[in-house]
Parts: structure tokens; sequence; C-alpha cells
């Protein structure tokens, strides 16, 4: 087939699918079968999976212990409401969460994805003030931060920064919502400045927008730990979040850290947040509690939240059908058995420094690599035009969006995150890498 009718016969494809594709005329590739790191396609192409789709499948695919687990449940209960009943598996899996922060985030609410989980956290934020022994009934904003993303649902997006995803419903978007700087050292660091210095202005920044808007009526200030989606993998800079936390706690609002994409080991700890000296009011996590293998979120919440809920209503006033999953929370528990007892967040935090050692040596000193950076098996390459000033790519060259299937020689190719949003929150250019935990060197 020639190029041309090639693309008719796609577009065609896609026309008789029911499938509202992403982009409505490409068919996209059929995947049949999955095991480990691999993908595989309807004609035997093998794909590896080097982002574990959207930084997700943190065990590979196709796990006969969680097969086995999600089987044994189905036998016992998949779904009753947990608005008026528990679970075996939704009591076990909230104890396991809590524990691994120590207890200081001490209750769970379960979701079905990362941007529910963002949602929840957002409403817990404003409900907390409500509750205290003197309400504060004036609280309604957050800061939030540039080049962010925190999810898709209207709520999620208005905090989020990514220009692209917000455009069309910019009219919609809650505007008690503002936002300041990142932590993004490869752009936005001044040069000769420290990173001491570097915090201090990102410091003042958020204390002049908390004076700008009125100190008593921001609820919250929520931050991804590790910039995932829209920056591309990057960590804050030393001292960052301990000097975030004391604005904050000046003036009395929460610290959320949304955790979707970082959460539950794949930066070399349990939560990105133990290597920075802070710990959040509210937390969320998504991606690597499921692992993939079901659709689950979750927002943490932290003892002192906690205790005001206790004095106060007693009654958290958000609610889901789905909420607390029996099915899904059965499939996140031993997806987070295995991580446990194969010790897989040392094989992380072990492997981590390695891969990011790696592409440094085989691509840092290509002409069109500006930025290696991560954490953990999260790591990003920020692409440019030019190496000495930075310059990215014009918009119609930029490479990350061509390459989401890379090396098309069959029988592999490589499956890649690309993004968008880092240059100027609008039109970056890298690419994410997030194998699963069990990669071995
Ligand atoms: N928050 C962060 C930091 C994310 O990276 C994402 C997704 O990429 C979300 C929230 C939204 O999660 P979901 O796509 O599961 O709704």
């Amino acid at each position: 087939m020639n190029g041309h009718s090639e693309i008719s016969k796609m577009q065609s494809d896609a026309m008789s699918s029911s499938v509202l594709y992403p982009k409505l005329d490409r068919k996209q590739l059929l995947i049949t079968g999955s095991k480990g790191l691999m993908l595989i396609a309807e004609d035997g192409t093998r794909i590896i999976d080097a982002t574990g789709g959207a930084a997700v499948a943190c065990l590979g695919h196709n796990n006969d212990q969680v097969k086995e687990a999600i089987i044994k449940q189905l036998e016992q209960i998949t779904y009753c409401y947990s608005q008026f009943f528990t679970t075996p598996p939704l009591e076990k899996l909230t104890q396991h969460l809590t524990e691994s922060t120590n207890g200081e985030m001490s209750k769970v609410f379960v979701v079905s994805s990362g941007t529910e989980a963002v949602e929840a956290a957002l409403k817990m934020a404003r409900q907390y003030f409500t509750e205290l022994p003197q309400p504060q009934y004036q609280r309604h904003r957050i800061i939030a931060r540039r080049q962010s993303y925190h999810g898709n649902t209207l709520g999620s997006l208005a905090v989020g920064s990514h220009k692209a995803r917000r455009a069309l419903y910019e009219p919609m978007l809650n505007t008690q919502i503002s936002h300041v700087s990142p932590c993004y050292p490869y752009r936005e660091k001044i040069k000769g400045e420290s990173d001491f210095d570097y915090v201090e202005r990102l410091a003042q920044e958020l204390e002049d927008e908390f004076q700008r808007v009125g100190p008593d009526t921001v609820c919250a200030f929520i931050a991804e730990t590790v910039c995932g989606g829209t920056l591309g993998c990057v960590p804050p800079v030393s001292g960052y979040f301990k000097a975030m936390r004391e604005v904050c706690d000046r003036h009395g609002a929460l610290l959320i850290l949304d955790e979707v994409m970082t959460g539950m080991g794949r930066t070399g700890t349990y939560h990105a947040w133990e290597q920075e000296g802070v710990i959040p009011d509210l937390q969320t996590i998504a991606k690597c509690l499921g692992g993939g293998y079901a659709p689950i979120g979750a927002l943490l919440v932290n003892r002192r939240v906690v205790d005001i809920l206790n004095q106060g209503t007693k009654v958290y006033s958000h609610s889901q059908t789905y909420q607390g999953h029996a099915l899904a929370c059965a499939t996140a528990l031993e997806v987070q058995n295995i991580i446990k007892n194969e010790n897989l967040v040392a094989n992380v935090a072990a492997l981590g420094p390695y891969l990011g050692q790696l592409l440094q040596k085989e691509l840092g000193d290509h002409p069109n690599i500006g930025d290696i950076r991560g954490r953990g098996l999260f790591w990003g390459i920020e692409f440019v035009q030019d190496k000495s000033t930075k310059e990215p790519f014009p918009v119609q060259k930029q490479l990350a969006g061509n390459i989401h299937l890379a090396g098309t020689r069959k029988p592999y190719c490589i499956s890649l995150l690309p993004g968008n949003g880092t240059a100027d929150g609008k039109n970056g250019d890298h690419i994410i890498l997030a194998p699963p935990y069990t990669v071995t060197k």
C-alpha cells in the first residue's frame, strides 16, 4: 500500500469503529495481548511499554498473582455501596496506605481515578475550614502552579495550568484559583542563582500571591511533588517544599501534594514527599496504586484534618457511587502486596540513578537534548532546537508528539509518553520514561 491509501484505509477504519478516538479519523493500534514489559498488537508487533502507559503499569502487564487475586475477589463481593457498607479489601487497602505514611495520613477515601482524587482533595480542603471550632467560611481560594496538571474535570482542570487542555473550557473554569511559578530550575532558575536563593524567590512569590488575594481567603496550595505530565519529571530543588510549607503554615492554609503520578514508589520512596522533609495535609495517589489492573485513586487525609472533622460534623460531605469499590480495592491491595513483598520500592531507588546515568551517558551530549532529569524510575528528556540558548523547536517541528511509538521496526517498537507544555506552558517538548518497578539493569 502506498502512503496515501494507507491513510485513507486508516480513516475509513476509524469511521467504521464506534470508539470515540482521541483523533476521530485515526484508528488506533489494536492491542490484543501483553506480558511484562510488552504490549502485543493484533499483527504480532511487540511494543516495549517504556512508560507503562501513562506512568501506570508499575508491575508490568499480565501479572499472574494479580489475576488470581481478582478471581478470588470476584467470588466474594465485587461491589456494594461504600456509603453504607465496608468490605475486607477496602479495610485492608486503606490500612496499608496509612501505614505506608507511618500513620501521618490517618484516613483514606478511595475513588476511581487521579482526577477524582484531586476533586475530593479540593472539596476536603474547603470543608476543613468550615469545620474549625471558629469556622472560616471566607476561605474558598486555591493557589496552584503554572505548568501543572491535576486532571481533566472542570475543578481539577482549573487548578491545573496545562494551557492546551484548558483553552477550550477557559470560560467555564473557576476564577478563584490562581497560579504561581513551578519549581523548574532548567528554565526558570536565574544564571548564577543558588538553590537557596531560587527557593527564597519562589517562596516570596507564593507569599506575595497570598497577600494579593487575601491570606485568609486561601484554603490550600496544591502542587505535584515531582512535576509529571506537563513539565516532564522535574524534581524540586532542595528545600523548596519546606519553604512552601512555611508560607502555607504562616497563613493557616493547607498543603495538598498531588502524587497521582509519583505515589506508591515511583520515585524510590512510597511517597515523593518523604524525600522533601514535609508532610502534606492532603495527598492524592492513583497510577501506581492499581498499576493499571484497576481504575483506582485515593485521597489520603492527614491526622490533623481528620481530627477537625471528628470534632465537627463527623460527616465527609463528598461521595461517589464507586467509592471504595471492592474489586478495585482487592486488585490494588494485591499490587501493593507484591510491591512490598518483593521489595520493589528499594529496586526503584537502586535502579533510578542507574537509569539516569545511562540516559546522560547515551544522550546527554546530543545537540537536541536540553535536559535529562528525574527521580527513581521517573525520567524526563526535554528537547531543544539549540542547546546553548535552550530555544525549543517551533510547534510544527516538536519531537515528542512524533515519537509516541518510536522505532517502528518490527517486532519491537517503544512506547513513550510524549508531553507538552514545558517551555511556555503550552508548547514544550519532552518525553517521559516510567518503566515498571520490576526492571533489571
Ligand atoms: N494529577 C496528576 C499529577 C497527574 O499526572 C494526573 C494524570 O496524569 C492526574 C492528576 C489525573 O489523573 P487521571 O488521569 O487518573 O484522572
